[in-house]
């Protein structure tokens, strides 16, 4: 099928990203296998070595050992596991996240605060990034975990995980790194970074929704979210997913195997849109682009409805989010615009554009020309 002039064009790969044909083979073979991993029986055994093989690949492509690796249904629930079962053995030690992390963090980090256990917000500075001065301030105080995640899902800001890692080490806390947004689009050496536990989705990246990694160094174990059964190490029950996790590794592999070309494709589609879209009156350029991840470009427009916008694009076929999937669903302004200064009035004029490997520059310029149209269009009466 070839796509027409009037096709909706997908700008929004921050939220989900197309299945690769090749993640959709593999699943649609690996689903022929009828047995349950944990069963004894050879059909089980032959399910368990599917499983393990997408294990030992995944491994691969992120230079883990297989054992160091969980598969769950996505990074809500990994980040939840992380925070809740670490938090939640902190004892008098604080929690460290930052101010700009997924709800599925923040909310989680809420929870644990509300239940007496102090939690040091980090604040980033006005590109998105959380300095190692603002970390090294906070782990003056007694600190067991601290999140951060690798680059932002809403402004594509890119946190200095290596350096956060160490402060976290030289401390005694352990560094939790939610590195969703990175497959494909950032390295993800994972011994580079020096994170303890880390998490991903495979939808993120072209692989299946509902399939999830989490990693957590040897060592480290974590107290099972779902009950009821010893799958995953005894780390979390529920009958495991073969082709899904063959899936997510072939997914992974090919994010991992053609992220150097991608992302300087990717920095292309973003470099000119900005470019395009520059002199609109009264844009703002959240983080900063060049610095950043070249997947997401930020632009809030004062002056102008954020949701209306969205609309007129939509009509006019541009598909591109208010900010995060979740925070749209729950109409809220942003809680990462907020905490980089913008009003709640700014914060609801901003849109994200998050491109993705099969977005073209005549998809950008299309865009380009939406999106004055929908802000002439869109523009708050004084
Ligand atoms: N973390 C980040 C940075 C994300 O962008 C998302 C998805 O929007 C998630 C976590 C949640 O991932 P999942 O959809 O697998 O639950």
């Amino acid at each position: 099928m070839t796509a027409s002039a009037s096709d909706p064009v997908f700008f929004d790969h921050a939220s989900t990203t197309p299945l690769r044909q090749e993640a959709l083979q593999a699943y649609l073979r690996a689903s022929r296998e009828v047995g349950n991993p944990a069963s004894l029986h050879q059909l089980g055994e032959r399910a368990r070595d599917l499983l393990e093989e997408a294990r030992e690949r995944c491994a691969q492509a992120l230079g883990l050992k297989p054992r160091e690796l969980l598969f769950n249904s996505g990074a809500s629930e990994g980040n939840t596991q992380v925070l809740l079962g670490l938090g939640g053995a902190l004892g008098t030690k604080q929690l460290a996240v930052s101010r700009i992390e997924h709800s599925s963090v923040v909310v989680p980090a809420r929870r644990l605060e509300a239940q007496g256990i102090p939690v040091a917000w980090l604040q980033p500075d006005r590109a998105g990034v959380v300095r190692p001065g603002a970390l090294a301030e906070a782990l003056r105080r007694p600190t067991g975990l601290v999140s951060v995640m690798y680059a932002n899902n809403e402004i594509g800001s890119v946190q200095p995980v290596a350096e956060l890692a160490e402060l976290a080490h030289a401390a005694g806390a352990l560094l939790h790194c939610d590195m969703v947004q990175c497959p494909g689009v950032l390295p993800v050496d994972l011994s580079a970074l020096g994170a303890d536990l880390a998490t991903f989705s495979a939808h993120k990246f072209g692989g299946p929704r509902g399939v999830g990694l989490l990693y957590r160094r040897r060592g480290i174990r974590l107290p099972p979210l779902i009950l009821g059964g010893e799958q995953e190490d005894g780390e979390r029950a529920g009958t495991q997913n073969p082709a899904g996790a063959l899936a997510c590794a072939v997914a992974l592999e090919l994010a991992v195997a053609e992220q150097v070309e991608v992302a300087a494709q990717l920095r292309q589609l973003q470099r000119a849109l900005l470019s395009a879209i520059r002199d609109l009156p009264g844009l703002l350029v959240n983080g900063s682009p060049e610095q950043g991840s070249p997947k997401v470009l930020s632009v809030s427009l004062a002056g102008v409805h954020g949701e209306s916008l969205l609309m007129q694009l939509d009509l006019m076929g541009i598909c591109a989010s208010v900010g995060s999937a979740c925070a749209a669903l729950a109409m809220q302004p942003s809680h990462v615009l907020l905490a980089l200064g913008h009003s709640q009035e700014l914060a609801r004029a901003t849109i994200r554009f998050s491109f993705g490997r099969t977005n073209t520059l005549a998809e950008v310029e299309r865009a380009a020309r939406a999106l004055r149209e929908a802000a002439k269009s869109s523009a708050l009466q004084p």
